[in-house]
């Protein structure tokens, strides 16, 4: 593995600019990941942030450093007016689904790994609830009234943005512009229209399924924003133990990701919060995703634009390889407009890159080396060596180069098609380019082989000699002649149409 050495140069939503990303303690990179509101299925949109956020994992890790990530699970708090009103998102759709809310957040929880198994992505080290960590939430919101920095009004207990001087920095507008948009919502017993809940209480007349008591009421739930900054702080930096709060221990975190809607509110509130008990930065790095939208606008549960894995299988996409190579064709920080067409030409160009690679892997001789470390091993001459340092270079300039990801997938292709490079050198680098673009080639290219692989004639004999012996009922025969198959590399199941083979994985 490679040091850390190489210059990698990051957008960071905080000044604006790509700038070379150093982590605070190498090789380790702590990153936070907002993760889904757990209410609803996870749809394309879901899928392109998180493809996006992988590709950031997996360069960091091909460029040797250890990066650990936390993503929560938003299961409370989320208001579907996005800020201090409107109705838990959670409780409102439990209600339509008639599922406990408990219920609908592990139903969704569920679809959210699954589908991200589907596309290839590596699971965060840790995914915490935020319904499992409310007891350290009000611990933060206790420490943020006691240093003067909350208070209570008659729905809830709320953050004072006007005490933060550095408020509002991440999203980079003037407070005029954040206190405009936040006039929205009208609470006249806001002292700032900026202010934002940290703990709201139970309606009188609502009774809510997911509520806790607290010093300050006797049923409540916590903010939505007060969930990332407490989980941030507990799983990065062990500021809580044995029921204290310890803000003191916080150390910035390298990368905080999200979506760029995240920016002005959401993001902009956990900064608030999290500074003002620590004294310190939440985050060296802001990383923000664009949207996947349709026919120009983002593509969301509530607008009900949206597309989840069953449209997916019911159009015939099983494999959510192509989707990614969809994803992986614009660049993070653009947005995509998705359609059909467009999914079905990458699907076209994903399945020809398949096709070559695997020409590619027939001629190599990676196939015949009899270990792995031949595989790596195998002497290569200066020519070689110069030929494969050219492609990947290039490949770095692509992903150094704040994650260019169409640019990579170029140069994927130049090597593909690469006239004068020989197929061992074509098939190391492409396996290289996939630590990083997760297209999962080695293993697709094995699937091409298993659907194409010709059934030996010898085995053809075998079945057949075996159905006559079935057809006089000799089992013990059949049984023997059925290991002979399974010995050689086949598998043989008898249906109402007859014997079925598989090839053994
Ligand atoms: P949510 O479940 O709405 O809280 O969203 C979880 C994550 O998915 C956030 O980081 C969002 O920015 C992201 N997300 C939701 N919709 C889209 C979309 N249409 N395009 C890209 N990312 C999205
Ligand atoms: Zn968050």
């Amino acid at each position: 593995m490679r040091k850390p050495s190489k210059k990698f140069f990051l957008f960071n939503t905080l000044t604006k600019k790509k700038e070379l990303f150093l982590s605070l303690s190498p090789p380790r990179v702590r990153i936070y990941s907002c993760g889904p509101t757990v209410y609803g299925h996870t749809h394309l949109g879901h899928m392109r942030t998180y493809t996006n956020t992988d590709i950031l994992l997996r360069t960091l890790r091909y460029y040797g450093y250890q990066p650990y990530q936390v993503m929560n699970i938003t299961d409370v708090g989320h208001l579907t007016g996005d800020q201090n009103v409107g109705e838990d998102k959670l409780e409102e759709a439990a209600k339509k689904e008639k599922l406990s809310a408990w219920q609908l957040a592990e139903k969704y929880t569920a679809e959210f790994f699954g589908v991200l198994e589907k596309l290839n992505i590596a699971r965060a080290n840790v995914t915490p609830k935020a319904t499992e960590n409310i007891t350290e939430m009000i611990m933060l919101v206790g420490d943020l009234e006691k240093r003067g920095f909350a208070y209570q009004i008659s729905d809830g207990i709320y953050f004072d943005t006007s005490k933060l001087g550095s408020y509002g920095q991440l999203a980079n507008v003037s407070l005029t512009d954040l206190e405009e948009g936040a006039r929205v919502e009208k609470n006249p017993e806001k002292k700032n229209p900026t202010d934002f809940a940290l703990w709201k209480f139970s309606s009188p007349e609502n009774k809510r399924q997911m509520e806790w008591p607290s010093p300050w009421s006797k049923r409540g739930f916590p903010g939505w924003h007060i969930e990332c900054s407490t989980m941030a702080m507990k799983y990065l930096s062990d500021c809580f133990q044995k029921g204290k709060f310890y803000p003191d221990r916080f150390e910035t975190i390298d990368i905080h990701s999200g979506g760029i809607e995240h920016i002005n509110i959401h993001h902009t509130n956990e900064i608030a919060q999290t500074e003002a008990v620590t004294g310190k930065k939440l985050a060296a790095f802001w990383v923000h995703h664009n949207w996947l939208q349709v026919e120009g606008r983002k593509m969301s549960k509530s607008l009900g634009n949206f597309y989840t894995q069953e449209d997916l299988v019911d159009r015939d996409y099983k494999d959510f390889m192509p989707l990614r190579y969809l994803f992986l064709n614009t660049h993070y920080r653009k947005v995509l407009n998705f359609t059909w067409p467009a999914l079905f030409q990458a699907a076209q160009t994903y399945k020809e890159l398949i096709r070559e690679a695997e020409t590619v892997l027939s001629f190599s001789g990676a196939e015949k080396a009899t270990s792995d470390r031949a595989k790596i091993e195998w002497k290569k001459s200066s020519d070689e060596k110069k030929k494969i340092s050219y492609f990947l270079n290039k490949f770095d300039q692509a992903i150094l180069n704040d994650l260019n990801t169409p640019q990579a997938l170029a140069v994927m292709h130049e090597v593909l098609k690469g006239r004068n490079l020989s197929s061992r050198i074509r098939w190391e680098i492409i396996n290289k380019f996939d630590q990083v673009l997760g297209l999962n080639i080695e293993e697709q290219v094995k699937k091409l082989r298993q659907k194409g692989k010709k059934i030996p004639q010898e085995i053809i004999f075998l079945v057949d000699e075996r159905e006559e012996i079935r057809q006089k009922k000799d089992w013990q025969k059949a049984d023997q002649i059925r290991a002979q198959i399974e010995e050689k590399g086949y598998l043989i199941e008898d249906t109402p149409k007859g014997p079925k083979l598989t090839p053994k994985q």
